[in-house]
């Protein structure tokens, strides 16, 4: 019989596939990597697993421990479902502005969600922040993974995601494309893929930052964005910005006009960050050529946001789109 032990043996492993349509006119091939085919719906489910597996291996964590996390998104559920099959608590700080249906998702793993109050500074005791290093500290067991600077974040990527790329592309990848909000993605995929290409005759693999415009990453001061889950106001120490090679500033409105592409042309229904890695991925290959292999990283699904960028109302009142007529009636020109 074929079956997993646990829902948590089915993290990682996920296919590429090429795009078809959006890459109209470009002659390098571009792969897609799925990480939405996680068990918990997104990449974080990679960090979750060898975070929290370090941890029980540094004694950190003990039987009957509790996870404790200032997240609310798609760590908060890969760190859940980890948590749970292997016999803790979970408890996560959020903040009020998150969308009670985020809060649901975690609470339906079996988590507690802890909603801290509003407008409160990072470096105040009762921010989520704070909130969170308070129960770490004393809740019996407690242990705060704190995905921006564990080590296990980037090692997770390093030890998975990269071999997976390079080992699915039998070592022609020539551009990896990926987000970078905690760092963890870029920082282990990008390292491992550029070691592992060293002394390739083609020269090694070229790591490119996709970074939502006004990211600190690509040169901003940290203006907002609606992209979520990718770019910093902050440096970040799982970040190492050495690994890249070149960064892409792309706006939300490029990044969502790519997302509602990607459903409706590729067959993939995905999430902003993954709208942002398509558009910088495809600038990047419109320069290259036929023996060019460019791998742009999805980290999550498009089901998360079908009240934004699936919206659109939301993407009129935001500025991201107009209502056009048509021989059939209307339709959004995004
Ligand atoms: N996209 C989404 C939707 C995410 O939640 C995250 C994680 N913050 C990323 C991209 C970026 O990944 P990383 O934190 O590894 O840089």
């Amino acid at each position: 019989m074929k079956y997993a032990q646990s829902v948590v043996d089915l993290i990682g492993g996920t296919p590429l596939v090429r795009l078809n349509s959006v890459t109209e006119g470009i002659e390098a091939t571009v792969l897609v990597k799925l990480e939405y085919l996680n068990p918990g719906g997104s990449i974080k489910d990679r960090i979750a697993r060898k975070m929290i597996e370090d941890a029980e291996a540094a004694g950190k964590l003990k039987p009957g421990g509790v996870v404790v996390e200032p997240t609310s998104g798609n760590t908060g559920v890969g760190l859940a479902l980890v948590a749970q099959q292997k016999g803790y608590r979970a408890v996560f700080v959020t903040v009020p502005k998150v969308a009670q249906e985020k809060r649901d998702v975690l609470r339906a793993y079996g988590a507690d969600v802890v909603v801290g109050p509003a407008g409160v500074a990072a470096e105040s005791p009762l921010s989520y922040y704070g909130i969170s290093d308070q129960l770490a500290a004393e809740i019996p067991g407690g242990y705060k993974p704190d995905q921006f600077s564990n080590p296990a974040a980037p090692e997770s990527h390093y030890e998975t995601t990269g071999p997976e790329i390079w080992e699915d592309t039998e070592g022609r990848i020539t551009h990896l494309v990926v987000g970078a909000g905690t760092g963890g993605t870029v920082t282990g995929t990008g390292r491992y893929l550029k070691e592992v290409s060293a002394d390739r005759a083609t020269g090694p693999v070229k790591v490119v930052v996709a970074d939502p415009d006004g990211s600190v990453y690509s040169g901003g001061e940290g203006r907002p964005y609606f992209v979520e889950g990718v770019g910093e106001d902050v440096w970040v120490p799982n970040y190492d910005p050495a690994v890249p090679d070149q960064k892409h500033a792309v706006t939300d409105a490029e990044s969502f006009a790519m997302c509602r592409r990607l459903a409706t042309e590729e067959g993939l229904l995905v999430g902003g960050s993954s709208g942002l890695a398509v558009t910088a991925a495809l600038k990047v290959a419109q320069e290259l050529g036929p023996d060019d292999v460019v791998v742009a990283v999805l980290p999550d699904s498009g089901r998360g946001y079908l009240a934004k960028i699936f919206n659109d109302q939301w993407m009129i009142d935001h500025g991201f789109g107009e209502v056009v007529s048509t021989s059939t009636g209307t339709e959004l020109s995004v």
